[in-house]
């Protein structure tokens, strides 16, 4: 099982619902500075070592987060990149700005970590056969983008189709619908078609769904999710021979406590529950997982055991 945490500032969900103006300058740093410590304190208690999907403008911009992520590499997780300024449509954009966008961020990520990273996850899920090439070129050893779950997608859909009826346009982008058929499963994607099984040297490491309803299983449906649903979610999933939990760093924010601002609480149901909830909610899930035999690795780790194989 590996736990992946992408740390999205505040910033990015501004953006997704197309709320005006820019966060007030203390909510802006919150996701390193709060969120973050918190997650480190979750993943010592089990003994596991994670993998953080950093947006390295943060590195930039802040200089007490950077240190934080710096002692997170030092005690053995894995900082991994999640582009240099997270845009929803990277995959629409100019090549030259892709390659922009992945090269400052290997470089900033690599000085704070104290080696090159080596996975990368794209932002809003969405990847394209351009950017796999351009991650093998850069010795990537995995990508994790791939969120094969039709339930996503279909209120994704919905979402911007509501934003766009009262005349406002959300930066997220909807991905190609080939993503759903994607494999469940960890594979080497096929040169041209990411989502497709073939014969790459590079591993997609796509987000855990369940089998047959592709609901997903991540940090938003599981603090979110009534307790029965979370238990059943988790307990499919810890039956596949690999769990790929993904956890967003907002999912540990204390709305009021960490001052994100009552516009976005409005707009996200999961930033209305208590942070003693969801923390119960991640804490009920990782014994959970422990309490059936499974063994924490980093996507790294993970993707190494799986090229070898
Ligand atoms: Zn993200």
């Amino acid at each position: 099982m590996s736990v992946s945490v992408d740390l999205d500032p505040v910033e990015c969900y501004w953006r997704i619902h197309a709320l005006p103006g820019a966060p007030p300058p203390r909510a802006r740093h919150a996701i390193l500075r709060r969120c973050l410590p918190r997650f480190a304190e979750l993943f010592a208690r089990h003994g596991a070592r994670a993998t953080f999907f950093v947006v390295a403008r943060d590195l930039e911009e802040d200089a007490e987060g950077r240190a934080l992520l710096g002692q997170l590499a030092r005690d053995g997780h894995e900082l991994a990149s999640h582009t240099y300024s997270h845009p929803y449509d990277l995959v629409r954009l100019p090549a030259a700005t892709i390659v922009d966008e992945i090269d400052r961020a290997h470089g900033l990520i690599g000085a704070c970590a104290g080696a090159a990273p080596c996975g990368f996850r794209a932002p809003g899920y969405a990847v394209s056969a351009e950017i796999i090439e351009l991650l093998r070129a850069r010795a990537y050893r995995y990508d994790s983008s791939a969120f094969p779950s039709a339930a996503y997608y279909g209120a994704k859909a919905a979402v911007m189709g509501a934003l766009r009826v009262v005349g406002r346009r959300s930066s997220s982008i909807l991905d190609t619908p080939r993503v759903l058929a994607a494999p469940r499963a960890p594979y080497r994607p096929a040169a041209g078609a990411p989502y497709r099984a073939g014969a790459l040297d590079i591993v997609e490491l796509p987000m855990a769904v369940t089998p047959l309803a592709r609901l997903p299983v991540i940090g938003t449906s599981l603090v979110t999710a009534p307790a029965w649903l979370r238990r059943h979610l988790v307990t499919v999933a810890l039956r596949a021979p690999f769990f790929n939990l993904e956890l967003h760093g907002i999912d540990l924010a204390d709305a009021e406590a960490d001052e994100i601002p009552p516009a976005l609480v409005a707009r996200q149901p999961d930033l209305r529950r208590p942070l003693a909830h969801k923390l119960a909610a991640l804490d009920e899930t990782l014994t959970a997982a422990r309490a059936v035999g499974a063994r924490f690795a980093r996507l790294d780790e993970v993707a190494a055991e799986f090229a070898a194989r």
